[in-house]
């Protein structure tokens, strides 16, 4: 009667989870079909099981040849069932060794047929005992001995594969096997028929636990996701690489066009050579853009803050988009509030490249009319919000274009846009370097008479600096005579050391190159004397970053080392003057930082 009652029990409560399992959207994979064919075996077992129940307790023939038949489907019910199970765990337990799977899988099937065909014909007697029905004979000594074979081969592989097995399938697995053995034993002692109840409720445990489509689904997007940002992070590290890559001939372009034009040449030569300066500049912005995007995009990108004149960011900004607007008929109105404090403790190149980005859009996109560049500020507990807006009498945006402005590689107005250079980073970075440092960017437009952007961003007030800050840029170069001095560059790249001669050619010092941190070093044991050295990091067998600690080790080492990279991303500087470096110069070497750097290391001390 017990068992009569839970099997229609679990009767009625398998239907219900088979409803529900293939009413789900479910994966397409090899475990997820097995399961779906021990959830179908199962509600075939305890229906069979059912009947056989409530015909027993209807005092049926139990030797009748229907009885017998529906007896021995049962037992196959319970076969096929721990195949299945046997099928469930190969999958789970090695995948990825898709051949294992399937000549285990396929010797499982030809298991099923032959012990189907052997329990179909093998002999089987019922004997009722106290109310109660025993099968016995051939067929149901089978059925035991197939279980626990099964049982013993299934923990093997479970214990076999449970170091490498993540996907916390095992421990459930494992406890519902000790469940069905122990179940097996309570049988055996009390003589109730339990085992297609316990199989039935393992499916359903199973279903509940580690087979509901609704957690697969999930674990599958979770995985998905993962895939996902390793290919994004993949294309940021080649982006990266390539953009690197290109900032090295690049070097070569800038710096041999640079020397070139002041060179003696004809007019139309000169003309020339300022249009290839143009266009690598315009490269490089596009290559640095290329690599603040992937770097922001692969979570590299640090905001490093620093004290910094705030005044000088100004002054910079204004003297660059004047140099940008060029010819064109255009106002420029400045609007700097006076009440903001001169320093600032806050990443300088990023606030710097922010603004700039804004004011060179300004510039690009509006034909005549003006630009007006507003700087105020709130001050409030040591903090000072700065309120930056660039408004422009410019070509305006769309409305309905306002929500792709901040989407990388997004260009609006293609038709009217098209003779206007452009790759449709700069916001994009704009927006991200903002949130990086906690601000926000507004826009308000109307289409056909200007736009303005609007910047609040929060940064540090300092009141007393602790060093005085220097103007990084210098404006004018002058002619300095370098000819006692003796520089040395180190870089494994030849067109580069002679772009690197060649712009040091125009101080008449003398120069030396080396191609290896190696050479370096062999130079300096040698006892040559050197005032400069200009050190590249990137170099094989020896990176420069390692040529110096090694050559800090020598004895009476002072020589002012300058890191040289065309690794050129924000804080760089920083992390090689914490190397111990003394500067660092960014390739494609510009002419003015250069000039910067002889003049604080070869001539100050001229004049000290
Ligand atoms: P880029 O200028 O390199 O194309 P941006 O990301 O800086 O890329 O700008 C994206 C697009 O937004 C531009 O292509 C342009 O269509 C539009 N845009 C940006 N600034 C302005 C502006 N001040 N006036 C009008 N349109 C602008």
């Amino acid at each position: 009667m017990i068992s009569v009652t839970a099997s229609l029990v679990s009767f009625v409560y398998t239907i219900l989870l088979f409803v529900v399992f293939f009413s789900k959207p479910r994966l397409k994979n090899k475990e997820n079909k097995i399961f779906s064919y021990m959830l179908i075996a199962s509600l075939f077992g305890i229906l069979l099981d059912s009947i056989s129940g409530v015909l027993f307790l209807n005092n049926v023939d139990m030797n009748s040849f229907l009885y017998m038949l529906l007896t021995k489907t049962i037992i196959l019910f319970y076969v096929v069932w721990d195949l299945l199970m046997l099928s469930y765990v190969v999958v789970i337990s090695y995948t990825g060794d898709e051949s294992k799977i399937n000549t285990m899988l396929n010797i499982n099937k030809t298991i099923v047929m032959l012990l189907s065909i052997i329990i179909l014909l093998s002999p089987l007697r019922i004997i009722t005992k106290d109310g109660l029905a025993y099968p016995s004979g051939f067929s149901i000594n089978l059925m035991y001995i197939v279980t626990i074979v099964l049982v013993i081969v299934v923990i093997t592989i479970l214990i076999k594969n449970f170091k490498n097995f993540k996907n916390k399938k095992y421990l459930p697995l494992f406890a519902y096997l000790l469940f069905g053995i122990l179940m097996l034993i309570i049988q055996n002692i009390t003589g109730i028929l339990l085992i297609t109840c316990v199989d039935v409720f393992i499916t359903i445990l199973m279903y509940f636990t580690i087979e509901n489509p609704d957690l697969k689904l999930i674990n599958e997007l979770n995985i998905a996701k993962d895939q996902a940002e390793r290919a994004n992070n993949a294309k940021s590290e080649f982006l990266s690489n390539m953009s690197h890559e290109i900032r090295t001939p690049l070097n070569a372009i800038v710096g041999f066009s640079q020397a070139l034009s002041e060179e003696d040449l004809s007019p139309q030569a000169k003309e020339e050579v300022k249009d290839i300066m143009m266009a690598s500049e315009t490269l490089l912005e596009i290559v640095n853009g290329i690599l603040d995007i992937s770097k922001i995009e692969a979570n590299k990108l640090e905001i490093v803050d620093t004290e910094y004149n705030f005044n000088m960011v100004l002054e910079e900004l204004v003297a660059l988009t004047k140099a940008r607007l060029g010819e064109k008929p255009l106002e420029f109105r400045c609007a700097f509030d006076s009440s903001i404090p001169p320093y600032l403790y806050g990443d300088k190149v990023r606030v710097k490249q922010v603004i700039l980005n804004l004011l060179t859009n300004a510039v690009k996109y509006t034909k005549e009319g003006w630009i007006e560049f507003k700087v105020s500020s709130i001050q409030k507990d040591g903090i000072c919000r700065l309120i930056i807006s660039v408004e422009d009498s410019g070509i305006g945006i769309k409305q309905e274009s306002i929500d792709k402005l901040f989407t990388k590689f997004e260009r609006l107005d293609i038709e009217k846009n098209n003779t206007i250079e452009g790759t449709g980073l700069g916001l994009a970075i704009t927006k991200k370097l903002l949130e990086l440092m906690g601000g926000q960017i507004v826009v308000q437009s109307v289409y056909g008479k200007g736009s303005k952007f609007t910047i609040a961003l929060d940064q540090k007030i300092v009141e007393n600096p602790t060093t005085v800050l220097e103007s990084t840029k210098v404006s004018n170069i002058e002619a300095i005579d370098l000819s006692d001095k003796k520089i040395l560059v180190v870089d494994d790249n030849k067109i580069n050391l002679k772009v690197a001669s060649r712009l040091l050619k125009d101080y008449r010092c003398q120069i030396e190159t080396v191609e290896s941190g190696f050479e370096c070093i062999e130079k300096i044991k040698a006892g040559n004397h050197y005032d400069l050295i200009l050190m590249d990091d990137m170099m094989p067998k020896m990176s420069g970053v390692e040529t110096f600690h090694q050559l800090q080790q020598l004895p009476d080492y002072h020589i002012p080392t300058i890191a040289l990279t065309a690794n050129a991303i924000s804080g760089m500087k920083e992390k090689y003057l914490n190397e111990g470096f003394n500067d660092y110069l960014a390739k494609p070497i510009d002419k003015t930082e250069l000039y910067r750097v002889l003049v604080k290391f070869l001539q100050q001390e001229d004049i000290l």
